[in-house]
């Protein structure tokens, strides 16, 4: 059997080497290393991908963040709410920016931002929401988009983590998660699922006068007052645009995967497979499962002694993060979030995981889950 790895960037490249290659070769024979004619090729491929209007690429999915935000052009202190249950760079760039992040719990089945957690943090200072379509999974795009229009603020999509799942409306339309908000940026870091080489990122929109203020803030911010000074590198989106042509087919060998590890654990209660909304596609770019919170490093250490990856997203739940201690929130105050945190765990999923692989690590999940019970 060959080593379990948690993610697949290098099986991957192997595979598209040739085409990679010849890419790279065209960037470097310009040498245009900064503003060639393959980022605007990429920014053209993502609108087409997600068919929205207008991609704006940038440094990473932090900026892209901090750009969709600048662009709205809030007042300061204005308060964006976001899931207690993701990644910490968000707030902090809320916070930077002198807006006020403001913590909403989770649902338990889909550990995605529950609206109605939303519905009671509005007030009057609320400017925005920025659900997270975690592991794979839209959040509840509809729920979310029906108080944004009653109460007339913003929706902007994160979705890093699913690029490729598609939301299905109640009348079967369906839509590309990341073009359903008002914006949507996405991160192309290394280990999320598109994975360029280092940083990337991309906000896109289908309002123009908002696609016009962020075109305008990037040309602004070079080397001027914002953090985005950097941009999308042509190497980068040279890669990317190689890429986003296999996006579909990685994402169905990881629903395959999900399969797979569905029905080694369906019997299983202590083990909650990921839940599957009816409204989204899973892309599974995480397969997160959920045991009980006394048994989770527990199951980690031993996955890790058979040399078995796994990884805890997230360990803290962010409202509870030293940074923002200033918010005054404390222990019990989201506590879906708080549980996750200490009772999720994501096993390896890629595209290149064998099903030698797979029998192994699913036999050592439900050996400790059994022994421990
Ligand atoms: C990684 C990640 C980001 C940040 O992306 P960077 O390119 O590292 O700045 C943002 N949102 C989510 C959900 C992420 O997982």
């Amino acid at each position: 059997m060959e080593d379990i790895k948690m993610t697949a960037s290098k099986a991957q490249y192997a595979k598209l080497k040739p085409e990679l290659d010849a890419a790279f070769s065209v960037v470097m024979a310009t040498m245009s290393l900064e503003e060639g004619p393959q980022v605007q090729a990429f920014a053209r491929s993502i609108e087409s991908y997600l068919q929205v209007q207008k991609a704006v690429p940038c440094g990473s999915g932090s900026e892209a963040l901090e750009l969709s935000l600048l662009a709205l052009q809030l007042p300061a202190g204005a308060e964006v709410i976001l899931p207690a249950f993701c990644y910490e760079a968000l707030p902090e760039i809320i916070t930077k920016l002198g807006l006020k992040p403001v913590f909403a719990d989770v649902a338990a089945d889909t550990f995605i931002l529950d609206p109605a957690a939303v519905e009671r943090l509005l007030t009057p200072a609320t400017a925005a929401i920025v659900p997270v379509h975690l592991f794979g999974q839209c959040a509840p795009m509809q729920e979310l988009l029906e108080l944004a229009a009653k109460y007339k603020i913003w929706v902007l999509e994160d979705v890093t983590q699913a690029l490729g799942a598609t939301y299905t409306w109640p009348d079967e339309q369906t839509q590309q998660a990341g073009a359903i908000g008002h914006i949507g940026y996405a991160s192309f870091y290394p280990t999320k699922p598109t994975a360029d080489a280092g940083e990337g990122g991309t906000a896109f929109t289908s309002n123009a006068e908002l696609a016009q203020r962020m075109q305008q803030l990037i040309s602004d911010g070079m080397g001027g007052k914002y953090t985005f000074s950097t941009h999308l590198e042509t190497l980068q989106a040279a890669m990317l645009d190689v890429k986003i042509k296999y996006l579909n087919g990685y994402n169905e060998s990881r629903q395959e995967i999900a399969r797979f590890y569905d029905n080694a654990f369906a019997e299983t209660e202590q083990i909650q497979a990921p839940n599957r909304a009816l409204y989204s596609s899973h892309t599974y770019q995480q397969y997160t499962i959920k045991v009980a919170p006394d048994m989770r490093n527990g199951l980690q250490q031993h996955l890790r002694d058979n040399f078995i990856p796994s990884m805890v997203y997230y360990p803290q739940p962010l409202h509870l993060l030293p940074d923002f201690s200033n918010l005054r929130y404390k222990k019990g105050d989201l506590p879906v979030a708080e549980l996750l945190s200490q009772s999720t765990l994501a096993l390896p999923m890629h595209s290149e995981l064998k099903e030698d692989q797979l029998t192994y690590i699913c036999q050592h999940v439900l050996n400790y889950v059994k022994q421990n019970s």
